[in-house]
Order: C-alpha cells, then structure tokens, then sequence
C-alpha cells in the first residue's frame, strides 16, 4: 500500500482529538484488534469464533467492520445522504477514506471530511466494542445522530470565530456550514 503514508500524514489535525486519529492511524495500516487479526497473531478465540460481532461474516478484518459490514454501510449511507454524497463503492478502509476525503472539495472541505471520516471510523468501533464486551444491541441511527453532534462540538471548540453553527443547522445542512477557514 504505498499510499498509505499520505493518508497516515493527512489524518492529524487540531480539530480531532489525539485517541481517534491514533485509532485510525492504527485502522489504516490494519493494526487494529479485529478478532481476523487476533487470529493471525496467534490469539484463539472461544468457540474459535472469529466471525463480525455485528453481521454473520465469518472473519472480522478491518476492511470488513469499518466499511463494509452491513452495520457500517447503513452508517456510512446515512453519512453520504447527510453530507449528499454520491455513493462510494469502495470496500478498502485507505481507499474509502481517500475517495470520502476527496469529495470535500477544497482544503476546508477535505480537513472537515477527514475530520467526519475519522469520527465515524471510531463510534463504529467503539459500537463493535460495545457489541462484543457488553452485548448492547447496535443502533445505526443513533450512531449517526452521534457522529453529527460529535463533529459539530469538535469544530465549534476550536473555531468559535470561523464555526458559529448551531447543531440543528449543521444536522440540516453540513455543507452549508463548511466555515471559510478552520484552526
Ligand atoms: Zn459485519
């Protein structure tokens, strides 16, 4: 994968707090604890169970639960028609996360996509985890609801003079509230 390097280098920014960009730092390069890669590592699981905790696919890898699980395609179709995205049919996470990136447009507009990517990568994680460890049911539209208010405060705390959005109109419109300049 020799773009991995730029997608690795495009991930950092003020606006997204350390613990995600480092999960997906880790998720781009497939470093992530999907029980496909507790496998190969050597780590047997009970049952020998190494199917997606979300859907019956019978190996979890990476590629598989951030994009195209059907838990996460009914998050990631949700995003697009948020955003009004067309489609992306990509079911690698580096090649998903390049072509979401791309439709932002100019340089705000990728740094809010990157931003909105990289949000939706860690609360479909963090449902995942939510799955295995304490069984709780997983519920895409709040997922998403969660996704939106969650990019919203992150823009808003480190751009009170560029971002003055309330949450209700970035839920309604996103693009429209795509600020002039971000920190
Ligand atoms: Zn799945």
């Amino acid at each position: 994968m020799e773009t991995t390097p730029t997608a690795l280098k495009d991930i950092w920014h003020k606006c997204i707090p350390c613990k995600v960009s480092s999960f997906v730092w880790k998720a781009l390069q497939d470093r992530i604890l999907t029980r496909e890669n507790l496998l190969k590592r050597g780590t047997y699981l009970e049952n020998n169970c190494y199917s997606c905790p979300l859907c019956p696919t019978p190996f979890e890898s990476t590629d598989h639960i951030m994009i195209s699980c059907a838990y996460s395609n009914q998050v990631w179709k949700a995003i697009y028609k948020w955003l009004n995205f067309s489609h992306i049919s990509q079911s690698s996470i580096l090649d998903h996360f390049f072509e979401f990136v791309e439709k932002g447009g100019n340089k705000v507009g990728k740094a809010i996509c990157t931003m909105i990517w990289q949000c939706a990568c860690w609360k479909i994680w963090k449902i995942r985890n939510a799955k295995v460890f304490k069984d709780e049911s997983p519920n895409s539209s709040r997922t998403v609801d969660e996704i939106i208010f969650c990019t919203w405060r992150w823009l808003k705390a480190r751009n009170p003079n560029h971002f003055y959005y309330s949450s209700f109109e970035w839920m309604m419109d996103p693009v429209s509230c795509f600020p002039a300049k971000i920190a």
